[in-house]
């Protein structure tokens, strides 16, 4: 079974055109998947100047 590949990057702050017919604004300010991505989150957090974080993970993640 051939993957599928997409470009995160581009849902990152920007206007998407939508197979509805809209534009929506996705709001994502940094994708970091990665090995090693929760210790990074710290900064992450501190670098976007946020103060309150809503994490959802899974077991894999
Ligand atoms: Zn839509």
């Amino acid at each position: 079974m051939k993957g599928t590949t997409i470009d995160l990057g581009s849902y990152i702050d920007r206007d998407i055109c939508c197979s509805c017919g809209h534009t929506h604004f996705s709001g994502v300010k940094l994708i970091d998947i990665d090995q090693g991505a929760l210790t990074r989150l710290p900064g992450h957090i501190r670098d976007l100047g946020y103060h309150k974080v809503f994490l959802v993970a899974d077991i894999n993640t």
